[in-house]
């Protein structure tokens, strides 16, 4: 029995043997697809589509290029124990037989798998279990190193909302992830060489009128204002991003915002959203609201909470 998984931003690993782990844990990457030889059939859980349908040895069950995250898996053949480290969570307890091994009602990603062959079923406090083998090294571990240089660049960054206005409010406050996303923001595009300009660095009250108005004075290049999403309905979920109506450079600077968004965070996409919102419409310079999340919505919220994605 051997297996190997895909991986965001890394692809396919190496197969490995049974009894070791496949995938990563920490580093807040969902598993897309997995290939299994040695066992009867397997399906997955794919984000947005549900069961994929079973594979047979060496087939792939899952989706590679969509970014859509595995939530769970099922397998069938005889003595495979499997599990999955699931986000937030940590590894969940063993399945067999065909059982559910993950979630598929909390859209919470799998980050890493491990089968064990065993003709008694494992549990927690199985021994077995907690045999630790050293998983075998997958693909490169380090991100991609960042390009370009920004020095000479002033980039203004708007943490919307504020002091006596939270913005969306559900497990957290829109205006807590706002300025946290700013200032980690800030502190990776200051590491490249920009001049960085906030509208607010702690929580108080900035008239919106003023916001641009910041930004224009500052004379900067671009104006990236840091929203989150909100509903009256918890289960809405998902990135989008607002720009100037018919602004080329507007319309460019939102898709780059939107394709690393959903690809870092593979939540639902909503799309561009091109409306003359105060930030986009009184800055003189290209400008995004981005929307990265639902404040309102718990899984959202939840995977803001894991800090490996800041
Ligand atoms: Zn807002």
């Amino acid at each position: 029995m051997r297996y190997k998984v895909h991986i965001q931003n890394k692809g396919w690993s190496d197969w490995v043997e049974e009894g070791r782990r496949a995938g990563t844990s920490g580093e807040g990457l969902r598993l897309e697809a997995i290939v299994i030889e040695g066992v009867d059939e397997y399906q997955v859980h794919i984000q947005d589509k549900g069961w994929s349908g079973w594979a047979k040895g060496g087939e792939i069950a899952g989706t590679v290029g969509e970014g859509k995250r595995i939530e769970a898996i099922e397998i069938k053949g005889e003595n495979v124990n499997y599990r999955v480290h699931a986000e937030n969570i940590g590894w969940l307890d063993w399945a067999r037989d065909g059982e559910m091994a993950g979630t598929t009602g909390g859209g919470l990603r799998i980050e890493a798998i491990q089968l064990i062959e065993s003709a008694e079923p494992l549990s927690v406090d199985d021994t077995r279990a907690g045999v630790n083998i050293e998983p075998k090294p997958v693909a490169p571990v380090e991100p991609a190193k960042p390009t370009g240089n920004l020095s000479g660049r002033v980039i203004c960054i708007n943490p919307g909302h504020g002091g006596s206005d939270p913005g969306a409010c559900g497990d957290l406050r829109e205006s807590d992830m706002n300025l946290t996303v700013a200032l980690r923001l800030g502190q990776l595009l200051a590491e490249r060489g920009a001049q960085v300009i906030y509208t607010r660095i702690t929580d108080v009250h900035v008239y919106l009128s003023d916001r641009p108005v910041i930004a224009n004075n500052a004379g900067a290049d671009l104006f990236i204002s840091i929203h989150h999403n909100g509903s009256s309905d918890p289960s809405s979920s998902g990135t989008c991003a607002i720009c100037y109506p018919g602004s080329d450079a507007g319309i460019r600077l939102a898709t780059l915002c939107l394709n690393g968004l959903y690809n870092r965070l593979g939540l639902q996409q909503r799309g561009l959203i091109q409306r003359d919102d105060s930030d986009v419409t009184y800055s003189d310079m290209p400008a995004v609201i981005t929307e990265a999340s639902f404040a309102s919505c718990p899984a959202d919220c939840a995977l803001f909470n894991n800090s490996c994605l800041l």
